[in-house]
């Protein structure tokens, strides 16, 4: 299977540069760059910026860049629609309507973390925030200083996560800072809140407090290679698959 890799320059992009140069079943076919590329690639693997010629060139393309480049590279698949991975982070609604649109024509899968862990986690605050209804939702999440959006796209999927199961709108309940005398807690805000520094690849705390007991859950991404793994995973099931878009959970069993 021919793969295209965008954003290959950045931090994910040269792990999926690396995994698929050296995979059983796929082949690293083409990768997209603005200017020059200083990761060594495959013998007869395409570099361009050409979105048309890069489109052609592959069978699946994996996206890992900024939201404006996946607004570009989406507005190209709609004239020549391709599965597509999306791992991009901070896409504002406009951009994922036009995902919404593409999946119409092709299959599409969008994950914010492309960790096996954190689709389990997903799936277990579902029970938890609507059989623990009494506790307060809160999220904390820490990553690299190296990171532009916040908070990051797993917490705001994980808050969604527990907005949804207890029928809650998370624009409206989202709380993403407390400072100065804000008063009380409310009863259905969930607390978004985000650290910085270092190295840390990405972790993420969902707890749920109760007067007399409280649960955490933490997620540890301890490495950069889970989530290029289980982009280049999610290519090999997402051929497979009939027009739509799909979830990192579509391809586990719940
Ligand atoms: P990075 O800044 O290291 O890399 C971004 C890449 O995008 C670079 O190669 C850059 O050249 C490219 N790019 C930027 N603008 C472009 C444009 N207009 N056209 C074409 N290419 C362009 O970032 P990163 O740490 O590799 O993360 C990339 C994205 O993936 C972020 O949104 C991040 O939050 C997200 N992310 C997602 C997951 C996940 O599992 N879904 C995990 C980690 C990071």
């Amino acid at each position: 299977m021919k793969v295209g890799v965008f954003g290959a320059n950045g931090r994910i992009g040269r792990l999926l540069v690396e995994i698929l140069s050296q995979h059983q079943e796929c082949k690293l076919s083409a990768v997209f760059v603005r200017n020059k590329i200083d990761v060594a690639l495959p013998s007869g693997c395409l570099v361009t910026n050409d979105y048309q010629e890069f489109i052609k060139a592959c069978d699946v393309i994996i996206d890992f860049s900024l939201p404006e480049a996946t607004r570009q590279l989406l507005s190209h698949l709609l004239v020549s629609p391709l599965p597509l991975v999306c791992g991009t982070t901070g896409l504002q609604s406009e951009v994922l309507s036009l995902m919404e649109e593409l999946a119409k024509k092709t299959p599409i899968l969008y994950a914010t973390n492309m960790s096996k862990g954190v689709a389990i986690l997903n799936a277990i605050l579902k029970k938890v925030a609507i059989n623990f209804k009494e506790s307060d939702i809160e999220i904390c999440e820490i990553h690299h200083h190296n990171k532009k959006d916040a908070p990051s796209g797993t917490a705001l999927t994980l808050a969604e996560t527990c907005a949804k199961s207890r029928n809650l709108d998370l624009s409206k309940v989202r709380v993403s800072g407390r400072d100065g005398n804000i008063g009380a807690r409310t009863k259905d805000e969930i607390g978004v809140i985000s650290l910085r520094g270092g190295d840390v690849v990405g972790r993420h705390t969902v707890g749920f407090y109760a007067d007399g007991e409280y649960l955490e859950f933490t997620h540890n991404a301890t490495s950069r290679l889970t989530f290029a793994k289980g982009a280049v995973d999610a290519s090999i099931w997402l051929v497979k698959q009939k027009n739509n878009l799909y979830h990192i959970q579509d391809m586990m069993q719940f």
